[in-house]
């Protein structure tokens, strides 16, 4: 078995990439895994126009490649391999990927979340290509024209009024006669005058294709049976996202929904475990503020190592109060 690292990240896209640059510069020679989707999210999307610093835009996979670039010019190892298993309960903890056991003493967590997708071949097809899963990203290419929102929740409401100030309309499509969405969301979406909704109706075919573009749905009437076509030029799905957290799960603290409960900074409920981007972030999901709990999560674990190294003259945590280390001290005392 090779030797205990003093970081372990799970985890190649904006939060992972972002952790090792930080824990890199700081000498901790990190170990990341990336695993079957290198890059994360942004390597599915095309243009990047809101992460400062490109003034002319990037595209996400080039964002990625550079920022795993910038990662390894400081010596962060990375592997290519899905992990297995992890074992949070021992200390130093474990993780296993490709039947190899590794060790460290810190392991940040950036597995991500997925945004949940309809799963039909003409979708895929033209995710990038005029389907997306995230308005604030490319929303802003839908200037004057038609689009369509499939989902009836907070996240479909709210990328639908979001769409609105681009899009010259804006077609809701729900599988039932009801939304999910909270009141307030929902009122709003409603009177909009650019929205429209579709009742009882699911996609069955996403057009364009043969274009490399969206031209329109084939749409099927739930109550009907009934099929048939509708012109637009763009779809959104906004069914909701599934953080990437199995792993963890009986080990972790997790949200209802499936996210990482964090506390004050990037701590997870196991002192020497941090998390950083959309696998604890349900609300913001943007590439700078992933990058942004990257960073924290490094900082964090560096002053965790620091505080295991020199325990009595050790500093409270990034961003942690007085009471928040105390409760900190509590959690170590209880392990
Ligand atoms: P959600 O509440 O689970 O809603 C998902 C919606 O997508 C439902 O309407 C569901 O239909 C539909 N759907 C699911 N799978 C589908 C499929 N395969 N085909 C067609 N439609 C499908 O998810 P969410 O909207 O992402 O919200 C998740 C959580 O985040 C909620 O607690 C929400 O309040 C919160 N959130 C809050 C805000 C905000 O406050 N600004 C914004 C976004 C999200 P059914 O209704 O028929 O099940």
């Amino acid at each position: 078995m090779a030797e205990t690292r003093q970081l372990i990240i799970l985890g190649s896209g904006a939060a992972g990439l972002t952790a090792a640059i930080y824990a890199a510069r700081a000498e901790l020679q990190p170990l990341l895994f990336e695993g079957r989707q290198p890059g994360g999210q942004l390597t599915i999307t095309t243009e990047v126009e809101n992460y400062p610093g490109f003034a002319e835009a990037i595209m996400g996979p080039d964002l990625m490649v550079r920022m795993r670039a910038q990662a390894e010019r400081f010596g962060t190892e990375i592997i290519t391999a899905e992990v297995e298993s992890v074992n949070l309960k021992v200390k130093p903890f474990e993780i296993v990927a490709k039947g190899n056991r590794y060790t460290a003493n810190t392991v940040i967590i950036a597995t991500g979340a997925e945004a949940k997708l309809l799963g039909l071949p003409s979708e895929a097809k033209l995710l990038g290509h005029g389907v997306s899963a995230c308005a604030t990203c490319d929303g802003y290419f839908c200037k004057n024209q038609r689009v369509a929102v499939v989902g009836g929740g907070d996240t479909a409401m709210e990328e639908a009024t979001f769409l609105t100030k681009f899009a010259s309309h804006v077609n809701v499509i729900h599988r039932r006669d009801k939304l999910r969405a909270s009141k307030i969301m929902q009122e709003r979406a409603m009177a909009n005058p650019k929205i429209s909704f579709t009742w009882d109706s699911e996609v069955e075919e996403v057009l364009g294709v043969d274009k490399g573009r969206v031209t329109g749905l084939r749409l099927m009437n739930l109550k009907t049976g009934k099929s048939g076509a509708i012109e637009l030029d763009g779809l959104f799905i906004g069914i909701g996202h599934q953080p990437n957290t199995k792993l963890f799960q009986g080990q972790l603290d997790l949200t209802a929904t499936g996210y990482i409960k964090t506390l004050t900074g990037t701590r997870t409920n196991i002192p020497g475990v941090f998390a950083a981007g959309d696998v604890q972030d349900s609300v913001y999901r943007q590439a700078v503020t992933a990058a942004g709990s990257g960073c924290m999560a490094a900082l964090d674990a560096e002053r965790y190592l620091e505080e295991l190294k020199h325990p009595s003259h050790a500093l409270p945590p990034a961003g942690l109060d007085k009471e928040g280390a105390a409760d900190l001290s509590e959690a170590r005392r209880v392990r």
